[in-house]
């Protein structure tokens, strides 16, 4: 293998536990006029005081906007950017899980670009940095606080779009693992089994090389072996420190190659009918991993035995596959619900969503091609929770 890649690491990583009270001091690095982002829910839980304790200690004006919500809506980017343009702010805070980062992000777009959001879809199509932004991740999921990507749900479309430019990556992830005690088994889930998503079609997809594969292998068998325990006892702070590892070195990997069709079909759904990205994500990845084996057993077995396939099973198929059961056991252990459970999936929007899935950005590095008929019997056996029975 002849390689040739490029891999960036834009963002300084602060970690520890506590960290939280040194954002003031980060922020006076970039200025003195601060636009916290974040949600509602994130409010009541104490973390945004913690925040705005540290910035009132260094005497920092900050302005909060807690209209974020889950799958972030261009709408709500447009009102903050409406809102705050004339404030003059410095420094943006992305506090919380990945809606919140991702609508920093966008939000410094807008503020440093004229324009609809809409303009900026795709890769490479900012012309300058946004805003100073510090990532301060409250759940351990979407890596955002590391990449250089921003998720907006594009309300007339009714579908997620990406923004992919290193413009956009944050100056600092402030990442204290105390501020994901809070977050309830049911989130803490589904974010953990986003986090997994990340690290497995980093390692799969056809974009992959040996930095992101190094990182993915980690991330995954960081997150299979404390995932359960962040759920099942979230007061465990070493658990939630190894899953805010996890999802960071994922953020690491898959920000530096591309996801899959596990995204590509995730994406569609949240984007139509607001489906948690990580409940998303966690329904199809065992369906996705099975279709996708015949294009890489040796690795699909790799990560197979990462989420503790023993050797008994001879061939590397086989490890594989035995994998795609530990997927699914993995999701019932911790409470993620079968496709066929979300009372709002209507089987006659499959082909409108595997429409979108092909389309999605995420289908060209899938490790095997992939196409809108394939996508099509995939919703249909995750919803029927059928394996495909591939004959590999
Ligand atoms: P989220 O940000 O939507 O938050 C989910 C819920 O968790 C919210 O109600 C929030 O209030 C609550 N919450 C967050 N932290 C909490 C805490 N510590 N205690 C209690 N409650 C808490 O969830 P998410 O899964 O982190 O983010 C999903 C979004 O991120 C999706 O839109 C997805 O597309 C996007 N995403 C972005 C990237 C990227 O690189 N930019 C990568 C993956 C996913």
């Amino acid at each position: 293998m002849n390689w040739d890649f490029q891999f960036n690491l834009p963002t300084t990583i602060e970690f520890g536990s506590g960290k939280v009270k040194l954002v003031g001091e980060q922020v006076k690095k970039y200025g003195n006029k601060v636009l916290i982002v974040t949600d509602k829910g994130l409010a009541q839980t104490g973390i945004l005081e913690k925040v705005t304790n540290s910035l009132k200690k260094e005497n920092i004006d900050y302005y909060v906007f807690d209209e974020v919500k889950p799958n972030p809506r261009d709408v709500d980017c447009q009102k903050a950017y409406e809102q705050f343009k004339d404030k003059k702010i410095e420094v943006l805070i992305g506090l919380g899980g990945g809606s919140s980062m991702d609508t920093a992000k966008a939000i410094g777009t807008l503020m440093t670009h004229d324009g609809n959001l809409s303009e900026r879809y795709g890769a490479d199509k900012l012309e300058r940095e946004i805003t100073p932004l510090i990532c301060i991740p409250t759940t351990a999921g979407t890596g955002s606080e590391v990449t250089s990507f921003s998720v907006i749900t594009d309300t007339k479309l009714k579908d997620k779009m990406l923004i992919f430019d290193l413009n956009l990556a944050p100056k600092i992830a402030l990442v204290d693992p105390e501020l994901t005690l809070s977050l309830p088994p049911s989130i803490t889930a589904a974010t953990g089994m986003d986090a997994l998503t990340h690290a497995i079609e980093a390692y799969v997809c056809n974009m992959a090389e040996p930095i992101s594969d190094a990182l993915a292998l980690h991330a995954i068998e960081l997150i299979v072996n404390s995932l359960p325990e962040a759920v099942e006892n979230g007061n465990n702070i070493e658990a939630r420190q190894n899953m805010l590892i996890g999802s960071l070195i994922a953020g690491l990997a898959f920000g530096n190659t591309d996801l899959g069709g596990v995204h590509a079909m995730a994406e569609p759904l949240g984007g139509l009918y607001d489906t948690p990205h990580g409940v998303a994500n966690a329904i199809f990845l065992p369906f996705v991993f099975e279709f996708n084996i015949k294009a890489n057993p040796a690795k699909f077995a790799i990560v197979a035995k990462k989420l503790g396939v023993s050797e008994e099973y001879k061939t590397e198929e086989q490890i594989a596959l035995k994998g795609v059961h530990l997927l699914k056991e993995l999701s019932s252990r911790i409470g993620i619900p079968k496709f066929s459970d979300l009372n709002y999936v209507n089987p006659k929007d499959f082909e409108f969503l595997a429409e979108g899935a092909e389309n999605n950005i995420c289908t060209i590095a899938n490790p095997r091609n992939i196409t809108k008929k394939d996508y099509l019997e995939l919703f249909q056996l995750a919803y029927e929770y059928k394996g495909m029975d591939v004959h590999v």
